[in-house]
């Protein structure tokens, strides 16, 4: 579904991506896991296009990204930091964002705007949210188009244990659907019950892409954070 070919990224002297190779597949959970400035958001950031690589390329579906931006209407991204206009209220980013996507807008996911009481909040500036009211904002963005792929990058930071679980039920259950979902956190005990694939980067390369099953076999541990652990240790 994406496939990304040898792709490279550099800012100045330093190789954010180097070389990378990888292939996502519908119906996949995938967590892309790593150190701070390993690559994780820089890979999202090519595959949305929204970074554009300087040698390699991406492809959705079979065609070359660059040649068609359209392949976006599939993804619902929720960025690591969301940035919005700060004097628009809650509900108008809301309404914008409707009005951009509006001819995608068969059926309309609202839920996690009802369960995280987003309604009650619809007046408020985007300036005077808190942290996790933004996170907020930008997961219900994520999900309102019921796209067929999602891209979470660090969905739960910031967000309160409750508002965390809600955000991880969804995930489920849209993963249940046959998504595709790629998520990046640092708190891997969050996605043990999320992931069917593990992505490890470091230093703008892919360590290592395995399913979930294949690394808890090797390394015989059964939580994510363990397995990575080990499987760091073994080189
Ligand atoms: P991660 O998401 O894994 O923490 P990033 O992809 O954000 O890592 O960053 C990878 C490296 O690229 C880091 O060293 C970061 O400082 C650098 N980097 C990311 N974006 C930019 C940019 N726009 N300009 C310069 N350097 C950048
Ligand atoms: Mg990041």
């Amino acid at each position: 579904m994406i496939i990304a070919s040898n792709v490279s990224k550099k800012f100045g002297k330093l190789k954010a991506l180097d070389n990378v190779s990888v292939t996502c597949n519908k119906g996949e959970c995938i967590a892309l896991i790593g150190p701070n400035g390993s690559g994780k958001t820089t890979l999202i950031k090519v595959i949305l296009g929204m970074v554009i690589c300087d040698s390699g390329f991406i492809t959705f579906n079979g065609k070359n990204i660059l040649h068609d931006w359209l392949y976006r209407t599939n993804i619902g991204y929720m960025p690591q930091i969301g940035r919005y206009p700060d004097n628009m209220t809650i509900g108008q980013v809301l309404e914008m964002m409707k009005d951009i996507r509006k001819n995608e807008n068969i059926g309309l996911d609202e839920e996690l705007i009802i369960l995280f009481g987003l309604n009650e909040l619809m007046h408020k500036r985007m300036r005077t949210l808190s942290g996790g009211t933004r996170q907020k904002v930008s997961a219900a963005l994520a999900f309102l188009f019921n796209a067929e792929v999602l891209i979470l990058d660090e969905p739960t930071a910031g967000l309160d244990p409750v508002s965390a679980e809600i955000l991880k039920d969804k995930i489920l259950a849209e993963k249940k659907k046959g998504k595709l979902i790629l998520v990046t956190s640092h708190i891997l005990s969050e996605l043990d019950d999320l992931v069917t694939q593990v992505i490890y980067m470091q230093d703008g390369s892919i360590r290592f892409h395995k399913s979930i099953e294949l690394l808890r076999t090797d390394t015989g541990q059964e939580k994510l954070s363990k397995a990575i652990a080990a499987v760091m240790l073994q080189r």
